[in-house]
Parts: C-alpha cells; sequence; structure tokens
C-alpha cells in the first residue's frame, strides 16, 4: 500500500514538528457527525483504510447511542475479520528507574524521595530474565528511566544480555525498549544491540498541557520528545511504537495526536507506527495530579475501538495497568497484545516473596494475574495465545502491516505460528488443565487451515512434542 500524504497546516517534514493545536481542535469542534457518515467512515476502515483526522473527528463526536455501537461492532469485526483469535504476548521488564526529569505523574520522578532507587546488575538482571523463562515468556520489553547512566551503550548491553540468557528450554526472543528518545547515534547503537520495537509515548500531544506535566529535565522539550521516532527511523531503525498517556488532557485530543503523528510517519518515512499503546494514569507513589481530564471505562472502550478503527494495520497495546475484567472485554475491540505475569518493582520476577509495593514501582498495576492464568482465560474465550517472533527473525519487517495487507497471510504464517509457539508452552510449561484446553484450542485452529497447511502444522507440532524448539513458517 502506498501512502498518500495529507495536507495539514503544519507540513510533514522529517525531523519537524507537526503538531498543530488549533488545527486539531478546528476538526474536534467543527466536524459534523452524523449517523450516515459514520457508517461511511467505518466503511472505510473495513476495507483497510487509515483514516484522515476529519473522519476520526467523526468517531469522536458521535453522540448517539446508535453511533456509537456501531463504532464498537465496527472495531469488533475489523479485528475478527483481518486479525483472527490471536493475542500476542510479552512481559515488561523494569531495567533501571533512575530518572532525571520530573513528570508529574510518575512514581519515579526525580523529586520523588520516597522511590526505591535501583538499576539492575548483570547478574541481577539474568535472574529476572531467567525467571521470566521459567515462567515460559519470549518476548520482552525493557523500561527505563531517563538517566545519564542509562546510555545507549547501556541499553544495547542490557539488550544483548537478554537475548544471551538461554534457561532449560527458554530464550528471549524478542526485545522491545521503552525509554527516553535518543539522538540518531543513539538509536543506531540499540537498533545494532537487535532490538524489536523502540517506544517513545508523548505522553500528551498538547503543547502547553505538556509544559505543566513537565517543569524540567530533558523531558521538558516537547519538540525533541515529539521528533524522537522521526531519528529513530533515520537511524535505520524500522519498528517503532507511539503512545498517549490518557488523563493528562482530553482525550479525544489525544485519539487525534496519535492520528496526526502516525499521518507524520507515513507522510515521512513511508511507515507507520508499529503499535499504538494508550496508558491510562494509575496511582503512583507521589502521583500528583486533578482529575479534571480523568477518562472514564466507557470513553476508555470508545477511544479504543475510534483507534482500532483510524489505523486499521496497527498493533494495539493494552497493558495490566487495566483490571482483568476491563482487558478481557478490550481484546474483542482490536487490542492485539497483552502482557501477562506482570511485576514493576526492579528485581521482582526473580523473588519468591510477590507483593506489591508502590515505592518500588512506577505505578499500580491492576492485574496481577501470571501468564499461565491469562492463557487460561485466552483459551476459555477461544483466543489463541501467541508467543510469535517470526517475522522479525525472518527480516519480514513491517509484520504487522504484512499480515493486514498482504492476502492469505495470517492463515499461512500468523496463525501456524501462533499455534507453534503456544504448543511450545503447552509442552515446556503447562499445567495439566491448561495442556488439555491448549491442545484443543489449537485443534480447532487447524481445522480453518488448508489440507497442506494442516498437513505441515501437524508434522512441525509432532517434532516439537520430539524436543525440537524454535519452528516457524
Ligand atoms: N523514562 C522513559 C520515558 O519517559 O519515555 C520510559 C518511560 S516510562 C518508564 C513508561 C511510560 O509509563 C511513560 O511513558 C508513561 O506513559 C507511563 N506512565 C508513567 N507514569 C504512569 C502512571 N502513573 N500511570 C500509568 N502510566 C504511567
Ligand atoms: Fe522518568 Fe519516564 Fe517516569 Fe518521566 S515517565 S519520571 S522520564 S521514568
Amino acid at each position: 500500500m502506498k501512502f498518500s500524504p495529507e495536507k495539514y497546516a503544519i507540513p510533514d517534514v522529517p525531523m519537524q514538528p507537526f503538531i498543530d493545536t488549533g488545527e486539531i481542535w478546528g476538526f474536534l469542534n467543527k466536524t459534523v457527525s452524523t449517523p450516515g457518515r459514520v457508517k461511511e467512515v467505518i466503511k472505510k476502515s473495513l476495507a483497510k483504510n487509515r483514516l484522515n483526522l476529519e473522519e476520526v473527528a467523526v468517531l469522536i463526536n458521535a453522540a448517539d447511542s446508535g453511533s456509537m455501537q456501531l463504532i464498537k461492532e465496527g472495531a469488533r469485526e475489523l479485528k475478527k475479520k483481518i486479525y483472527g483469535n490471536r493475542i500476542v504476548l510479552f512481559a515488561p521488564l523494569y531495567v533501571g528507574n533512575k530518572c532525571s526529569n520530573n513528570c508529574a505523574y510518575c512514581g519515579f520522578k526525580t523529586s520523588n524521595k520516597d522511590a526505591v532507587r535501583k538499576t539492575l546488575s548483570d547478574e541481577e538482571l539474568v535472574r529476572e530474565i531467567e525467571a521470566l523463562e521459567d515462567n515460559g515468556q519470549k518476548r520482552l520489553i525493557l523500561v527505563y528511566g531517563e538517566h545519564a547512566q542509562y546510555s545507549p551503550g547501556f541499553i544495547a548491553q542490557t539488550v544483548k544480555t537478554a537475548y544471551s540468557v538461554k534457561k532449560g528450554k527458554g530464550e528471549i526472543r524478542r526485545v522491545n525498549i521503552n525509554a527516553a528518545p535518543l539522538d540518531i547515534e543513539g538509536f543506531r547503537t540499540v537498533k545494532e544491540a537487535g532490538i524489536g520495537t523502540y517506544q517513545v509515548f508523548q505522553e500528551t500531544y498538547h503543547r502547553e498541557a505538556y509544559k505543566t506535566y513537565h517543569l524540567r529535565g530533558k523531558k521538558a522539550d516537547f519538540d525533541y520528545r515529539l521528533t524522537s521516532l522521526d531519528r529513530a527511523l533515520e537511524a535505520g531503525l524500522d519498528d517503532v511504537g507511539i503512545g498517549a498517556l490518557f488523563g493528562l488532557y482530553d482525550w479525544r485530543f489525544e485519539v487525534m495526536g496519535l492520528v496526526r503523528h502516525t499521518n507524520h510517519l507515513e507522510a515521512c518515512y513511508n511507515i507507520g507506527p508499529h503499535t499504538i499503546s494508550f496508558p491510562r494514569i494509575k496511582d503512583a507513589s507521589m502521583l500528583d495530579l486533578g482529575d479534571e481530564y480523568f477518562v472514564s471505562d466507557e470513553n476508555f472502550t470508545r477511544l479504543v475501538a475510534i483507534l482500532r478503527l483510524a489505523v486499521p494495520y496497527t498493533g494495539m497495546i493494552l497493558t495490566a495497568r487495566e483490571p482483568a475484567k476491563l482487558r478481557n472485554q478490550l481484546i474483542q475491540f482490536g487490542v492485539s497484545q497483552i502482557d501477562g505475569g506482570t511485576r514493576i518493582e526492579l528485581g521482582s520476577y526473580a523473588e519468591k516473596e510477590q507483593g506489591h509495593d508502590l515505592k518500588k514501582g512506577q505505578f499500580r498495576i491492576n492485574d496481577d494475574r501470571s501468564l499461565n492464568e491469562i492463557i487460561d482465560e485466552l483459551l476459555q474465550q477461544d483466543m489463541l495465545p501467541s508467543f510469535c517472533t517470526a517475522c522479525y527473525r525472518l527480516g519480514r519487517t513491517g509484520e504487522h502491516f504484512m499480515e493486514f495487507s498482504v492476502p492469505g497471510f495470517i492463515k499461512r504464517f500468523c496463525s501456524p505460528n501462533a499455534m507453534l509457539t503456544l504448543a511450545e508452552y503447552l509442552v515446556d510449561y503447562a499445567p495439566e488443565r491448561t495442556a488439555e484446553m491448549g491442545w484443543s484450542v489449537i485443534e480447532k485452529n487447524i481445522h480453518l487451515l488448508d489440507e497442506k497447511a494442516q498437513h505441515q502444522v501437524r508434522e512441525k507440532i509432532g517434532r516439537i512434542k520430539q524436543g525440537e524448539r524454535d519452528l516457524y513458517f
């Protein structure tokens, strides 16, 4: 698909800021949403087209219950038809929480003297990764505060360590990063370490609001953060993740900001974001925020459905910040990746005592189900948990885009690979009850494949049962 740039008030130039606050408010204030228009926009999205800002405003401004229902149903249909029933699983791993910024919402802010500061030593990092592998994890996102100690070289070294640890049948096959913006040279350094996605969240796309939350430190520079993924792409990374922290400003503006960011990357680099994240503010040690922009569950569900429709080709991540019940619901509206067995206190995967301590973590998580409990619940809903990393390792980059745009891709690659990685989990880590449910879900999914593919998947599963690992299409 060739992306065609739209014309916005600020033209898209690589490495240049692109958010025009007045323009976004203009779209939100002037766009009229009728049930007929909502239907047209959903139709465009279901035909696999990314929506422009005016069309997203149509969905955001829909006020009647019928239209809101249509939006949710549209997102559900898009998810089901295009992506099927897979959910990719990963775990966050906090490497260090020293931070020289003072973000009002974050437990790691420099002014929080209550925070217990820690950077994992090499040995501690290895122990954490071993504990994650013992649970069956294959995909990690490493998370860091913004601090001189967490240089590109340091980040690259921790990534290499993550790939090198192999315990039993365990190994980490994909390491993503959530860290402060780097310069181009820095992005090159982490690229060479073999990272998957580089995530940077803009937090809020509203320049004035941004200022009030980020009074000091490097993060106070709105434009440097806004253009960080431009630098990543200039450095040759082709896999970047965007996000906004919901609760800092009007959620409608943030949805428009995320889509504008998407348009910018498409226009300048002919590539969209690999993933979109939409964390909602949670309680944190020394949290210092009003609730003016609090996003209710209802609006949160709405915005997830709108984002699904707005950027149909992008992966959507929903983390354990949200409670299990809401996560189970939102999976239906287009979320494609969730974390499982999440611990965010530094060093806590390897600890026996598993309690939460707000002073040791960045914020409070609300879903502390183990990875296996999550897999059980996904299987009960007939979803297919996946640890697949095949595309990335075979150089089929832009994988999410391919599964979305190449006809038959999901049946040929994604579903079989999801089944193979689930089969590995069932053989290596699952208790009996999970294994029973898992094999039955795999069997149901095999039947959806054509005969040749069925045969190939069964042959590979046979080899996994004999002890081979890391088989994929
Ligand atoms: N220090 C890096 C940075 O600022 O980009 C890494 C980010 S931080 C460790 C990961 C993300 O957590 C932030 O970008 C922010 O969106 C989110 N976050 C911070 N405080 C939060 C809170 N109280 N509740 C939910 N999410 C929060
Ligand atoms: Fe530091 Fe990131 Fe937290 Fe801000 S959000 S205080 S930069 S860790």
